[in-house]
């Protein structure tokens, strides 16, 4: 899932400064897993931007509503409606969701609630651990299932550095030593001729590096439309264009009444609530 916090109420405030009215948008899915952007937090902070902005003597009002999936324009594009009468959106979504808001809506201004940080995995209750990068040539299958590259600050490939005492990481003695952790388990797995094999040189050329990564396109997945245009947003243009009319953009489910119900289910399941 992807970790995000809130970002500090001063600077919520300070680019709010002005708005008079703000739209909170919260996501249902992982920013609300790890307590950041969901239904509660959303309608918290909408609660505590309208109180320190009376106590300020400034007019604001936020009223506040929460998505499914903010990263899916079709779950946002119920929003639409509205928007209008907000001076400005507040996400509380990733950076993902932030980006599909703005995009999806040019004309509103959307800002930033949360500071989105890594893709990770609770560990334990209130702490929440970096798992993966992203970096586009997954090599856990000669890892044992556990990532070098996120968890050894290092990025080391072909086993440990020798530093680590008593199997905790010499660069940040916190945290466990991953490779011995790898090495520990791999009789378990029978991974040990796999691991004495040295390993070539990572291809990092999939890995974040200099410009944005494009999506990977499956063949079996991929439907371009008659005039080549394959996007969300461009099949919508192009549908509304084609239609003459705003009324005739791309089909949005209905806003979900059970949103509030699902996100708790959701998170007593993972015992986090
Ligand atoms: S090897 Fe790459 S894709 Fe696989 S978990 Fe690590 S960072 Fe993520
Ligand atoms: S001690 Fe282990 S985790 Fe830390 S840098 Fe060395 S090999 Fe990587």
């Amino acid at each position: 899932m992807i970790v995000a916090e809130q970002k500090p109420l001063e600077d919520l405030q300070r680019m709010l400064k002005g708005k008079k009215k703000v739209l909170a948008v919260g996501c249902g899915t992982c920013v609300s897993v790890c307590f950041a952007g969901g239904q509660k937090e959303t309608r918290g902070l909408a609660a505590a931007l309208q109180t320190a902005a009376a106590v300020d003597g400034e007019e604001l009002e936020v009223h506040e509503r929460t998505v499914q999936r903010q990263c899916v324009q079709e779950f946002i594009a119920p929003l639409e409606d509205d928007l209008e009468e907000y001076d400005a959106v507040l996400s509380l979504g990733c950076g993902v969701g932030v980006q599909t808001m703005a995009e999806r809506f040019p004309k509103t201004r959307t800002l930033p609630g949360l500071d989105t940080n890594f893709m990770g995995q609770p560990t334990e209750p209130g702490v929440w651990e970096e798992r993966c990068v992203g970096c586009g040539n997954c090599v856990l299958e000669y890892t044992g299932g556990l990532c070098p590259i996120t968890r050894c600050p290092k990025q080391l490939m072909n086993g440990p550095c020798g530093g680590s005492e008593g199997g905790m990481c010499e660069v940040d003695t916190s945290i466990p030593c991953i490779w011995s952790k790898i090495w520990g388990n791999s009789e378990n797995l029978n991974l040990m001729d796999m691991l004495m094999e040295v390993q070539p040189p990572k291809d990092w050329s999939t890995s974040r590096g200099g410009a944005m990564r494009r999506t990977v396109v499956r063949d079996d997945l991929h439907q371009p439309n008659a005039d080549g245009r394959t996007t969300t947003t461009e099949v919508a243009a192009a549908k509304a264009d084609a239609a003459d009319g705003p009324e005739a953009e791309v089909e949005a489910p209905p806003a979900d009444p059970n949103a509030g119900a699902r996100e708790d289910a959701f998170l007593k399941e993972l015992g986090l609530s």
